[in-house]
C-alpha cells in the first residue's frame, strides 16, 4: 500500500495502527499493548473508552450534532460555560468562547486581549508579550508567542517576535541564583522588557502556568506567578494563562495556575477539555475584559465553524462532570506525588537523569550527559531515542524540550488522570527497562 496519509513529524517512520483502547491501555492491530503514559499529548486526561462519555456523546447526536453559532445557541454550550465559569471562576465570573484546538483557544485570547484594548480607545496595545521555552500552539499568531526555536525557524518571516522573557527555569538558572534568594530575577525581566518596548504597545503577556511541550514540565517557585502578576498590573497588561496542558485536574489543582495566589484575565483551555474524545478548546474571558467589548461592538472578532458546535460541548460537559464524581483532581495530586518518588528513585539508578519535575501527574525528566549537568546534544536526538524504545517497550511517552530549545533532552510523564495506584509500577518498569536497554546499546560516554 502506498501511504498518503501525512502522520506528523516523520514521514520516512512507521507507525503501528490502533485497533482499540480501554483505560490507561492502547492495543495495536498486531495485538500488541502499550501503557499510555502521556495521555496521548497530555490529552486522553480520562482514560479510554469511558462508557459515561461515549453515552454524553450518543445522546446529543441524537439530538444534534451540529448548528451555526450564529443562528442558535445550544443547552449543550451554555451549559458547559455555566460549568467551567462554576469550576475554575471563583469570585471571577469568566465569559466561555468555544473553539476547537489549543492553537486557536491561545490565538483567540490574543485577539481579545487586542479587542479590549482597542474598545478602551487603546489602539497602539497591540503586541504580545511571552517566554522562550513556551509552546501556544501551531497557527502563526499561537507560533509568535511561542518561544520553541525548533517549530518557530521555518518560518520567522511570518512571526511577531513576541518571545522576550526567560522561563522560570530553576534548574539552569541563567543567572546563577537560587531561589528564595533570586527573588524571581526571571519574572523581573518582564518587567524590564515591557519599559524596553513601551506598556503603550503591549496588550497581554501570555504564559503556561507549568511549560510543557518546550520545557518539559518547568515548575516555577513559589510567589513566581503573585510577582507577574503585579508586574501586569502595574503596567496594565493582561495576563493571559495558558491552561491548555495544565488545565483541568492534570496537575493535581482545578487549574496549573491555582498553585499560586495569582488569577488570569484571560486562560485558553484544549487537551483535557474534550479529554481525546473530541476536538474541543475555549478561551475563557473574565467579566472586566468582556465589558468593554459588550459596551462597546458588541461582537468577538473571531470564532471557526465548528465553534460551539452541540456535539463536542455535550462531551466536555460530561467530562467535566465525571472529573467532579472520579475526585480527579485530588486523584491526581496523590497519585502524582507517588509517581514522583518513583521516579527519584529510578534517577538514583540512572547517571543521566539529570531533574525529575512537575506537579500532579504532568511530570517532567531532563536528561543530561552522563555524570555531569551538560545539555544532551542536539545530534544525539536522545528524546527521541527515549520515546522510540519506550513504545517499542510498550510504554507512550511524551517528547519534550529542554536546555536551551536547540541541544538539550527531555520527556513527560502524565499518564491519565484515572490511572490506578497499582498500575504506576507497570509504567516505571516498563520505563526502567527502556532506560536500561538505551544505556546498553547507546554509548553515550565519548559519544559527543
Ligand atoms: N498551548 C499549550 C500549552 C500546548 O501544550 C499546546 C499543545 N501541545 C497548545 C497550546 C496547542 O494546542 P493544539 O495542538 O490543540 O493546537
Amino acid at each position: 500500500m502506498v501511504p498518503t496519509y501525512l502522520i506528523k513529524p516523520h514521514l520516512q517512520r512507521h507507525y503501528p495502527t490502533v485497533q482499540y483502547a480501554k483505560g490507561i491501555y492502547v492495543y495495536d492491530t498486531n495485538g500488541k499493548k502499550y501503557v499510555d503514559g502521556c495521555s496521548g499529548a497530555v490529552t486522553a486526561n480520562l482514560g479510554h473508552g469511558v462508557p459515561e462519555i461515549i453515552e454524553a456523546m450518543k445522546e446529543q447526536a441524537n439530538k444534534v450534532s451540529f448548528v451555526y453559532r450564529s443562528q442558535f445557541t445550544s443547552e449543550a454550550a451554555e451549559k458547559l460555560a455555566e460549568t467551567l465559569n462554576e469550576r475554575i471562576g471563583g469570585e471571577t465570573r469568566y465569559w466561555t468562547f468555544l473553539v476547537n484546538s489549543g492553537s486557536e483557544a491561545t490565538e483567540t485570547a490574543m485577539k481579545i486581549a487586542i479587542q479590549y484594548w482597542q474598545e478602551k480607545g487603546k489602539k497602539g496595545k497591540n503586541k504580545i508579550l511571552s517566554r522562550w521555552l513556551s509552546y501556544h500552539g501551531i497557527t502563526l499568531g499561537a507560533l509568535s508567542m511561542s518561544g520553541h526555536t525548533a517549530r518557530r525557524e521555518r518560518f520567522v518571516p511570518l512571526l511577531e517576535d513576541f518571545p522576550n522573557v526567560p522561563p522560570p527555569y530553576c534548574y539552569r538558572c541563567p543567572y546563577q541564583l537560587t531561589w528564595p534568594s533570586c527573588q524571581w530575577r526571571c519574572a523581573d525581566e518582564l518587567e524590564e522588557a515591557i519599559i524596553r518596548i513601551g506598556a503603550e504597545h503591549i496588550a497581554a503577556f501570555i504564559a503556561e502556568p507549568i511549560i510543557g511541550a518546550a520545557g518539559a514540565a518547568l515548575t516555577p517557585p513559589e510567589g513566581y506567578y503573585e510577582h507577574i502578576q503585579a508586574i501586569c498590573r502595574r503596567h496594565e497588561i493582561l495576563f493571559i494563562a495558558d491552561e491548555v496542558m495544565t488545565g483541568l485536574g492534570r496537575t493535581g489543582k482545578m487549574m496549573g495556575l491555582d498553585h499560586w495566589q495569582a488569577k488570569a484575565d484571560i486562560i485558553a483551555l484544549g487537551k483535557g477539555l474534550g479529554a481525546g474524545y473530541t476536538p474541543i478548546a475555549a478561551t475563557l474571558v473574565s467579566e472586566h475584559v468582556i465589558e468593554p467589548i459588550r459596551n462597546g461592538s458588541g461582537v468577538v472578532m473571531s470564532g471557526h465553524t465548528l465553534s460551539a458546535n452541540p456535539l463536542s460541548a455535550a462531551v466536555a460537559l460530561a467530562v467535566l462532570q465525571y472529573i467532579d464524581q472520579h475526585r480527579l483532581v485530588q486523584k491526581a495530586e496523590e497519585i502524582g506525588s507517588d509517581l514522583f518518588t518513583k521516579l527519584c528513585r529510578l534517577q538514583q539508578k540512572f547517571s543521566w537523569i539529570g531533574d525529575i519535575r512537575g506537579k500532579g501527574l504532568m511530570l517532567g525528566i531532563e536528561f543530561t550527559v552522563p555524570d555531569t549537568k551538560t545539555m544532551m546534544p542536539n545530534k544525539w536526538a536522545f528524546t527521541d531515542i527515549v520515546v522510540t524504545k519506550a513504545q517499542e517497550n510498550g510504554l507512550l511517552v511524551y517528547p519534550s524540550a529542554a536546555g536551551n530549545g536547540k541541544d538539550g533532552a527531555a520527556i513527560i510523564i502524565a499518564p491519565p488522570l484515572t490511572i490506578e495506584r497499582a498500575q504506576l509500577d507497570e509504567l516505571v518498569s516498563l520505563l526502567e527497562e527502556a532506560f536500561h536497554h538505551i544505556e546498553k546499546h547507546f554509548p553515550m560516554k565519548g559519544n559527543g
